[in-house]
């Protein structure tokens, strides 16, 4: 028996060959993947060192003077390779500080044609504290109360935040999720389109297991809301597959006032604000 399995024949000898040129070409193959994974990672790994040791300083340091123009010139968005569409999550977004401006520098909003802006490029002061904007309020109640004629009990459960609650709210998800992760759904103190006042977390009453979780958007009221919210001068600010351009998550319940006229033509345009106002 085993001198017949030894014996190799003309066609097995072939066949031994081929087998033999397939296993060769899979481990050249395995291996060029593993080292391209390889210097990937490494890539990946420093930026994320980089990131993470320099921007902290930005955050907590009162003065926040040293960070912004480092940053510019080591931002990981100019070296990450275009992804996929599966690999959206693994979308670098726009990053902080790529100007000089700080929330502790400026001292006023940035405007783009009347709009007040606030993303990771535009900060808005520190001592920036209007409250809650009442256009905006009595702009809510009237969806509240179209939304209450189709069954939706709708409320904002987060509206104005002050700089220091922001301060308070990153610092906690930062404790908890970490910073890179906590940048796709927080904004940093000084950079929250909540401090604007015209920001509202829209929800419904008794449906707190949806508020600011992502189930929200598989919900009735989230649909309603997504296409009549512009009737009442707000807008899906952070929209699906647009974090690479918002900065942010999609956030389904998160609405920004703009007013009636330019909510329905920033709608019906398809377009983020950044992409609207070409900013
Ligand atoms: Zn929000």
């Amino acid at each position: 028996m085993r001198k017949e399995r030894l014996f190799i024949n003309k066609k097995k000898r072939t066949k031994w060959w081929i087998s033999l040129a397939v296993i060769f070409t899979i481990l050249v193959g395995a291996s060029l993947g593993t080292l391209s994974m390889y210097n990937w990672s490494v890539n990946q790994a420093i930026q994320g060192l980089f990131y993470n040791t320099k921007q902290p300083v930005n955050v907590a340091d009162d003065t926040g003077e040293e960070n912004p123009s480092d940053n510019n010139e080591e931002d990981p968005t100019s070296e990450t390779p275009d992804p996929s569409e599966d690999e959206l999550d693994d979308v670098t977004p726009p990053t902080y500080g790529e100007n000089e401006k700080t929330p502790e520098t400026i001292e006023e909003p940035t405007f783009v044609e009347d709009v007040l802006i606030s993303n990771k490029q535009n900060p808005i002061p520190a001592t920036y504290d209007p409250g809650e904007s009442e256009e905006a309020r009595e702009a809510f109640l009237a969806m509240k109360a179209a939304g209450a004629a189709e069954g939706f009990d709708l409320v904002a459960f987060s509206t104005y935040r002050s700089y220091d609650t922001q301060v308070r709210l990153y610092s906690e998800y930062v404790e908890d999720y970490g910073q890179d992760e906590a940048d796709r759904f927080s904004a940093r103190p000084g950079y929250s389109e909540h401090q604007t006042g015209l920001s509202f977390d829209i929800g419904e009453v008794g449906q707190e297991i949806h508020w600011a979780e992502d189930s929200f958007q598989d919900t009735a009221a989230a649909h309603w809301l997504n296409e009549n919210a512009h009737n009442f001068g707000f807008i899906l600010r952070y929209p699906e597959d647009k974090e690479h351009i918002t900065g942010y998550k999609y956030e389904a319940w998160h609405f920004r006032y703009l007013g009636e006229d330019l909510a329905t033509e920033v709608y019906n345009s398809e377009l983020t604000l950044e992409e609207y106002l070409n900013i």
